[in-house]
């Protein structure tokens, strides 16, 4: 069984697919750690953003093991080093390449293949499991989202101020909504939640509800 939970940035998708797993008992994949942490290998190299090819190559020999919360690029875990500033600055750019995007749907697939899995980012309810048995997108308005992620940086002292991250955020949401492969949008068969005005519990409540159902 999958439960595809697509949204953007701030909806909450990551909190809630994480707390949602553990109550089902179930596991969980954030397909968007996966395209950070080949954000941050690129980055490392030094490659040309806009290089399909040589990101492409890197996409399918990206060397990535997910152990629960432990994110472990070639052997090191970067949970953290791939939620940074940084990392959104750069990543709309690497992931628009649709080379690179088939490599990493494809690896996304096989990390959910054999489980019941709960799975969370842009576009799994269109494109990496479309015929998921259960689908949600989580929205919330832009300046709640904004707060949350500026909170959520805030505790790792990351150093950003509200405006520069409001700026990053948009041009992200833009990013995601606008490219021609993989784009951020709702799917037909998907339930829409706005969780501007709900809390994580409210959101998971809802959520069981409707699996439940
Ligand atoms: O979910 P998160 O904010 O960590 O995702 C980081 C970025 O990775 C997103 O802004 C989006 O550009 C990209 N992403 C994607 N497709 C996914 C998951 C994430 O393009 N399935």
């Amino acid at each position: 069984m999958i439960i595809a939970i697509d949204g953007p940035a701030g909806s909450g998708k990551t909190t809630v697919a994480k707390r949602l797993s553990a109550q089902l008992n179930i596991s969980y994949l954030d397909t968007g750690a996966t395209y950070r942490a080949l954000t941050l290998k690129a980055l490392t190299m030094g490659v040309n953003l806009e290089d399909e090819a040589a990101l492409a190559h890197i996409a399918k020999t990206l060397n990535l093991r997910i152990e629960k919360e432990k994110i472990y690029l070639d052997d090191k875990d970067v949970r953290n080093e791939i939620r940074t500033p940084l990392i959104d600055k750069n990543i709309s750019a690497i992931v628009a390449h649709a080379s690179v995007r088939e490599v990493m749907v494809d690896l996304q697939r096989r990390l959910a293949k054999n489980n019941d899995f709960v799975v969370e980012g842009r576009d799994i309810t269109t494109v990496v499991f479309p015929g998921a048995e259960f689908k949600f997108y989580l929205d919330a308005d832009f300046t709640v989202r904004s707060l949350r992620r500026f909170a959520e940086l805030q505790q790792k002292n990351a150093g950003i101020g509200l405006e520069e991250l409001s700026k990053d955020l948009q041009q992200r949401d833009d990013s995601d909504k606008n490219r021609k492969v993989g784009p951020l949008r709702l799917s037909p068969d998907a339930t829409y939640i706005d969780t501007t005005h709900l809390n994580i519990d409210e959101v998971i409540a809802t959520l069981v509800r409707l699996i439940q159902k």
